[in-house]
């Protein structure tokens, strides 16, 4: 889609009144972390590790970052992703950085919570599955749509993914509109994205919940819609919440007020990563 005088001039003002330099942020998150007795740090992944691209399957988080936040488990109590992707997906993406046993210290929760391998929050929510029957259905109420789009299908529903065939926003809006209207399912936006999925499904901000219950400081960064659940509980519901937004011309508006920080796109996330965990290691060694 072509940029707009508009959008130019809308980014130039979000670029000269909110966004935050990375030492900013920095400052901010070591005095939230300052005399906590648990800190956790929990990041997104498209958009916030991994630089959003045209193919979604092909997204990755480069080796250095994958390497501080491997990094990071050992001067934060809990590091976690929480993502919209499987399960699978973010654990092939760490993989290559683990230990050779396979072992991950970063804690895992997939498709917005549902899909992890945490005991305790597996107890508290249950997997959600879409019925093979209520896909069909729905497959069936946007088939004109489905072959001009690309499809992603999850256990807990489908993505359709616009970013490509950007003149079929509206087309793709108002199916999924239809969509929601006629089945009991969830109407999630994302960026170039819209995810179907089933009612009563798990959002970033159980997640949020269940790690404030372990950690007196928690800092989420993220970059999307479905990233405004984790952002509402860590500003509200947490002890000591830190929010970090990610800014790309396709951050929904809604997030600028949620986030205390704004970083400007991936490189600067894993700069801010980097000093991070430069100034925790140099703290736990002046004691
Ligand atoms: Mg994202």
């Amino acid at each position: 889609m072509p940029i707009t005088g508009t959008d130019c001039l809308e980014w130039d003002s979000v670029r000269q009144t909110k966004l935050n330099s990375v030492e900013e942020t920095l400052s901010g998150i070591l005095a939230g972390y300052k005399n906590s007795a648990s800190k956790a740090l929990i990041c997104d992944f498209d958009g916030t590790l991994a630089p959003i691209i045209n193919n979604p399957a092909e997204a990755k988080i480069p080796e250095h970052a994958a390497k501080v936040l491997l990094a990071l488990t050992k001067e934060i109590e809990i590091v976690a992703i929480a993502s919209g992707r499987g399960l699978e997906f973010i654990n092939n993406a760490f993989a290559p950085y683990t230990d050779g046993t396979g072992r991950n210290p970063i804690k895992i929760f997939g498709l917005y919570g549902s899909q992890t391998d945490e005991e305790e929050f597996k107890k508290l929510h249950k997997t959600s599955v879409m019925d093979q029957t209520l896909k069909e259905l729905i497959l069936q109420l946007i088939a004109p749509l489905v072959d001009k789009i690309d499809l992603e299908l999850k256990d807990s529903g489908l993505v359709l993914h616009y970013r490509n065939y950007p003149d079929f926003e509206e087309e793709v809006l108002s199916a999924a509109q239809l969509v929601a209207d006629t089945f009991p399912v969830l109407f999630v936006r994302g960026k170039k994205a819209v995810e179907l999925t089933v009612a009563g499904h798990t959002d970033k901000g159980d997640v949020i919940d269940y790690i404030a219950g372990y950690a007196d400081a928690v800092c989420y960064i993220g970059d999307d819609y479905g990233d405004i659940a984790a952002f509402d509980k860590v500003n509200t519901g947490t002890k000591g919440g830190l929010s970090v937004g990610v800014f790309s011309e396709e951050m929904p508006p809604e997030l600028y007020d949620k986030c205390q920080f704004i970083l400007e796109g991936t490189a600067a996330v894993h700069e801010l990563l980097a000093e991070l965990l430069g100034a925790l290691s140099q703290s736990a060694t002046d004691l």
